[in-house]
């Protein structure tokens, strides 16, 4: 069992560290970002299960046969508040290890969850309160500076100012409301949340690149929507006059790597939309390939664990 311990622990390395650092500097998920939001859920997913996976597998080591009888008998003798005799020292450490990382990340994620539901619902509060009723969802704040953002939910708002109405075209208009409301109906908080999670668990440059990567993404996904309703032309025009809009996820980090006008990302959906190129044949294969990639990588160490 020993043997299961190498692969998990090297998958989990390179997940944690050199998978995320490359898939963060790559240039195809602007051409295929559903695609690349599954990867990089994959990485998460796939970098937690060998992280935990691989001090698990060398905990149970001395037990009999694959990881997952070692960790049946490891929860029958649990229920009896024993440990198994097989088990020295090295194996008890590696065993505490995997407890503790799983409970950070589990405990993470949901305290996180949980943080950003609670901003969620002071920031609708505040809007209903403090702005003008425009329909069941949309707020108008009585504010000069232009900004559009969007509190996704149940109880969805989503919010401009009076000086995002002035700024803009009534097209222009239409296309950054289509882009909000395509975060609202989609729910893409929920795609962004887990990696601000991963981000507060393990808070080194990798997770930051991910959250960074990811908001990134599907203000992308948000924009195709949008193009979609209203055409390129009406999104770009309004992306250069009113700057990147407040990402779906009111935490600060997160929406801050989407904010301001002059921010990277902006810059980059804007190129995205007035120069979208025709896909050549290998550029249309990279999105089912990675697809693939995505299917695999979580397939691994999912088959290690539970075979
Ligand atoms: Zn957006």
């Amino acid at each position: 069992m020993l043997a299961d311990a190498w692969p998990l622990a090297v998958l989990a390395i390179l997940l944690g560290w050199p998978i995320p650092v490359f898939l963060a500097r790559a240039v195809w998920p602007r051409r295929h970002p559903r695609a690349a939001i599954a990867l990089w859920q994959a990485v998460g997913i796939a970098g937690g299960l060998s992280l935990i996976g691989a001090p698990l597998a060398i905990g149970v080591a001395p037990l009999d046969g694959q990881l997952r009888n070692g960790l049946a008998e490891l929860a029958r003798d649990a229920v009896h508040l024993r440990v198994p005799e097989a088990l020295g020292l090295g194996q008890e450490t590696a065993l505490a290890l995997a407890a503790v990382l799983t409970l950070r990340l589990v405990g993470v994620t949901l305290l996180s969850a949980l943080r950003i539901e609670r901003d969620l619902r002071r920031q609708r509060n505040a809007v209903d309160l403090a702005a003008e009723h425009a329909d069941r969802q949309l707020r108008v704040l009585e504010h000069a500076a232009p900004a559009a953002y969007c509190l996704p939910g149940t109880r969805t708002r989503i919010v401009i100012t009076e000086g995002t109405i002035a700024a803009l075209a009534p097209d222009e208009l239409e296309a950054v409301l289509a882009h909000e409301r395509a975060h609202a109906r989609w729910r893409h908080e929920l795609v962004v949340q887990p990696f601000v999670a991963w981000e507060s668990a393990l808070p080194l440059p990798p997770a930051h690149r991910a959250t960074a990567a990811v908001t990134a993404l599907v203000e992308m996904l948000a924009d195709d929507h949008a193009v979609r309703a209203v055409g390129r032309p009406a999104l770009a025009r309004a992306l250069v006059a009113i700057g990147g809009t407040a990402g779906p996820v009111p935490h600060q980090r997160a929406a801050g790597a989407v904010a301001g006008a002059a921010s990277t990302p902006t810059l980059d959906r804007v190129r995205r939309l007035v120069r979208p190129g025709v896909p050549t044949l290998p550029e249309r294969l990279v999105g089912p390939a990675v697809w693939l990639a995505a299917v695999l990588l979580v397939a691994g160490p999912t088959w290690f664990v539970l075979r």
